[in-house]
């Protein structure tokens, strides 16, 4: 499969999450502003399910932002290409981490250098 086709396939597997999650999004906030008619003795538990929903809101957005940054990379054609190297990336990898920018190799020379470079600030020029 060419790196064009494998793009076009993400694309359409993305779109579809996409309005899965959007949907799940829906609901959780419908749940959320639905009125809460609370018995002092329930509380405990409504409040547990309310942070509970909150939580996975927070979880299904930052879903969103990663898809969004992905669909915007196949767009600009540059899906799945180390911007780094300028090679593939590895699929294995996109399927976990779909908006990854790096190949595995330059992600971890990255953070290699990250960590090596931290209390070396004065040798940079
Ligand atoms: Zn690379």
């Amino acid at each position: 499969m060419s790196q064009q086709e494998s793009a076009i396939k993400e694309q359409n597997r993305l779109i579809q999450e996409r309005a899965q999650i959007e949907e799940e999004l829906g609901n959780l906030r419908e749940l959320m502003q639905a009125e809460v008619d609370v018995e002092p003795d329930e509380g405990d538990a409504e409040i547990f399910e309310r942070e509970k929903n909150a939580a996975l809101i927070a979880v299904l957005e930052r879903k969103l932002q990663d898809i969004d940054s992905a669909l915007r990379s196949i767009e600009k054609g540059q899906y799945g290409i180390c911007e780094r190297c300028g090679r593939p990336i590895e699929a294995a990898r996109l399927e976990v981490k779909p908006d990854a920018t790096l190949c595995v190799s330059c992600q971890q020379e990255v953070e290699r250098l990250a960590r090596r470079n931290r209390p070396a600030r004065q040798i940079e020029w």
